[in-house]
């Protein structure tokens, strides 16, 4: 592409709300051929809120007041949903002592003489507890994501967090899937939850309960299967999969972390942003051949 039509399709994109780092990310784009996708503040809105609260052997109250204190500390979405969640009954927070984050499995911190361990199933099983008699599979096969609260390795508790779906995000990936994208959804969370916000969706195709490193892996194995692979994601979990992908997308709504290591950044965070860039970069290539 000549550097002059290169700077018109800047210059249209970032009218339209699609930011390009530079020239090479709109040459590439337009050979992108499966779109990958990451669930939360992506495909969701990335606004949480707590819907369900399950305690065992003590107050629902207390439950959720163990689980915000530890979240307090943390920069996750379900963090912010969960501390919201105490705000609004106006339970105070209690002092923290040695926090911790676990990178896509969850907290974890010392409140009064307890060990306090807030994620998801993985952790727990660290902690040899058993979550399967909990309502955990019931609200995932809803599209909600399931934490669970453990003091000294006993469960104390579930916490249902829910996140709506972007309004545009079912009918822009539509039309990127009639563009001849494949679509695939990666996250970290559980499979059920994930396969049940995805045939929402109508994606087919769901890698879940991935590490941050396994997101890079996964980016890694489509491009050594011969796919050109463009990532959207928002998170600093999502940075090390944009940075390998052949472009990286970030949500504008999203962290910094994601923004700087992405070739096209969504200034919206609107998937159909998407759609637009991958025709600009279509439109701006075939006319200089
Ligand atoms: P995603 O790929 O959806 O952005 P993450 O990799 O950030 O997900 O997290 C994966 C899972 O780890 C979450 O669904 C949650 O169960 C658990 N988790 C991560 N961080 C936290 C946290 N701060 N509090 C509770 N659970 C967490
Ligand atoms: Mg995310």
């Amino acid at each position: 592409a000549t550097p002059m039509s290169i700077m018109v399709a800047s210059g249209k994109a970032a009218h339209i709300g699609v930011l390009f780092r530079n020239a090479e990310a709109i040459e590439t784009l337009r050979k992108v051929d499966t779109l990958v996708l990451d669930k939360t503040g992506t495909l969701t809105e990335g606004k949480p809120r707590v819907t369900a609260i399950k305690s065992y052997g003590i107050e629902e109250a207390r439950l959720l007041r163990l689980a915000a204190s530890l979240e307090n500390a943390s920069e996750h979405p379900l963090a912010a949903a969960i501390v919201a969640a105490a705000k609004e009954r106006g339970l105070g927070l209690l002092p923290v002592r040695n926090f911790s984050s676990i990178t896509g499995k969850g907290v974890r911190g010392h409140i009064d003489n307890a060990t306090i361990a807030l994620g998801n199933n993985a952790l727990m099983q660290e902690l040899g507890i058993d979550t399967s008699s909990t309502e955990a599979d019931k609200l995932r096969c809803e599209g909600q994501t399931v934490v669970f609260l453990a003091q000294d390795n006993a469960l104390l508790g579930t916490l249902a967090v829910a996140d709506p779906i972007k309004a545009t995000a079912r009918e822009a990936l539509r039309q990127l899937h009639n563009e001849g994208l494949a679509i695939v959804m990666l996250t970290g969370d559980s499979r059920a939850t994930a396969e049940a916000v995805a045939s929402q969706l109508g994606i087919d195709q769901v890698i879940a309960e991935v590490l941050p490193a396994g997101k890079r892996e996964a980016i890694e194995k489509l491009q050594q299967a011969g796919h050109v692979v463009g990532m959207a994601g928002d998170g600093v979990n999502d940075a090390v999969a944009l940075a390998k992908a052949d472009v990286g997308i970030a949500m504008g709504t999203g962290t910094d972390v994601a923004m700087q290591t992405a070739g096209v950044t969504l200034v919206k965070g609107d998937l159909n942003g998407i759609l637009r860039a991958y025709r600009l970069s279509e439109a701006t290539m075939s006319n200089i051949r």
